[in-house]
């Protein structure tokens, strides 16, 4: 799916278990244009956007 965010498609599944998120009934993505780490979950049906961690700016370097 298209990331949220940017609309970029390079948007991958990750595993946040280590970093102390639980996902298991939905697989978190994250984007690797922009940094934004979201997932999708079903509400009623209908597929609701959680944003996890929202894109992060550029920094120096
Ligand atoms: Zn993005």
């Amino acid at each position: 799916m298209k990331c949220p965010g940017c609309g970029s498609r390079t948007a991958v599944e990750i595993d946040m278990h280590s970093e102390g998120f639980t996902a298991e009934e939905y697989p978190v993505k994250e984007c690797g244009s922009c940094g934004m780490v979201w997932r999708v979950r079903l509400e009623k049906g209908e597929p609701k956007i959680d944003i996890i961690k929202a894109a992060e700016s550029k920094k120096n370097g």
